[in-house]
């Protein structure tokens, strides 16, 4: 399972002039873990045997049990153990090591974490091969225990997601994906579960293409009825693949969602003035789309401004918290000195609908036809046939 960091560092080089691609399935991700955090320190351990700590031309085995603490140090990593440095370096791999900090979630990853130091916090990267990322995405992205059908359908989405946004940081920051919603929600192997890690293996290599490329299976969790185009959402192309629609031919699929709505938030105008950084928040004014898609949003007030209505949406999210408005399908009255937000669904409402895909599961489709319904023009292939879009 463990690659030499050799033939990742070949496997980059080959990625990076768009060579097709022959053993995607084998292939080893590099995950930001913890990325929602700022690590000023972390330690590590291992309660069910020992874990070794690698630099370049050295190498320490630490007993179960021994707890290691890392703290970035300048641009180097330093490694204390009983109150003491024992080594410090650019870089070092953690092997068979939990992290177990107070204060941070404990996480156990498959594969080997990279540590460096970056603007003086420290930076992990987990090099995973797919298929194990894959038992921990699905697991954290769907309900374990919703029908196999729609967690086969998840895995080949989660699968062909990644393979798709290979370049999302890699660039600025050193790994090919995050461990956040915006990528994917990966947390290592804490999050495995029995019936999801089947719906891998029955899907193992299995990818949705379009014109001999991963597509971009974008999915959310409710779309309250309708689905909207990628454009209309994110700016860019319109893929044809994600133009949106109806959810459900005679009936709405995602009915039984509990997020289907329609759910209500009021927000008073000063906290809102202050979240998009005005004095004063008097109206606000939507551009909607028929299906009830905000697409522009109009804030008046000193200073007045206009935005469009995804970054409307994410500011709400990361100031009120991303459970409250829940979905880009809503409309806005205000009441006093306060907005009334009433909405539709959960999620960007672009691509596949999981609750309707778990509607069409318990209907009897399989994960095939579940996929053809949610991305029309997409072929299911084995991922050795694709060229890598990193
Ligand atoms: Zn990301
Ligand atoms: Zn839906």
């Amino acid at each position: 399972m463990k690659k030499m960091k050799v033939l990742m560092l070949s496997l980059v080089f080959l990625l990076s002039f768009r060579l097709p691609l022959r053993a995607e399935e084998g292939k080893i991700l590099r995950i930001g873990l913890m990325t929602g955090y700022s690590l000023d320190r972390i330690q590590v351990t291992n309660a069910k045997g020992p874990f070794r700590i690698k630099a370049p031309g050295a190498e320490n085995v630490f007993a179960s049990g021994h707890v290691v603490e890392i703290l970035p140090a300048g641009d180097l990593v330093s490694i204390h153990f009983r109150g003491r440095q024992t080594m410090r370096g650019s870089s070092f791999k953690l092997i068979d090591a939990s992290i177990d900090t107070p204060g941070l979630p404990w996480r156990r990853y498959a594969g080997e974490i990279l540590v460096r130091c970056e603007s003086g916090k420290l930076s992990l990267c987990n090099e995973v091969p797919l298929e194990d990322y894959l038992a921990s995405v699905v697991s954290n992205e769907t309900e374990p225990k919703w029908p196999l059908e729609a967690l086969k359908c998840q895995a080949v989405i989660a699968r062909s997601f990644a393979l798709a946004s290979l370049s999302q940081h890699s660039k600025h920051r050193g790994f090919d994906l995050c461990d956040l919603t915006d990528c994917q929600v990966y947390h290592g192997l804490g999050a495995r579960n029995p019936a999801v890690e089947k719906a891998v293996r029955e899907t193992r290599g299995q990818v949705l293409s379009y014109q001999n490329r991963p597509a971009l299976t974008l999915y959310h969790s409710t779309c309250g009825g309708t689905r909207v185009p990628n454009n209309v959402i994110f700016g860019g192309s319109a893929l044809s693949y994600l133009r949106g629609g109806q959810d459900g031919e005679k009936k709405v699929l995602c009915r039984e969602s509990p997020h289907f709505g329609p759910w209500q938030v009021s927000l008073s105008s000063s906290e809102l003035a202050k979240a998009f950084e005005m004095e004063k928040l008097e109206a606000i004014s939507l551009e909607r789309l028929p299906s009830g898609y905000a697409k522009k949003v109009s804030l008046r007030g000193n200073p007045s401004k206009k935005l469009d209505a995804y970054p409307f949406w994410l500011k709400l999210g990361t100031s009120f918290g991303w459970g409250e408005v829940k979905s880009l399908n809503f409309s806005i009255k205000k009441e006093g000195e306060r907005f009334v937000i009433t909405g539709r669904g959960m999620g960007h409402g672009v691509g596949l609908c999981q609750w309707g895909a778990r509607k069409m599961a318990l209907e009897g489709s399989n994960y095939r036809k579940i996929l053809n319904y949610y991305f029309p023009g997409t072929a299911l292939v084995p991922s050795s046939r694709l060229e890598a879009s990193r």
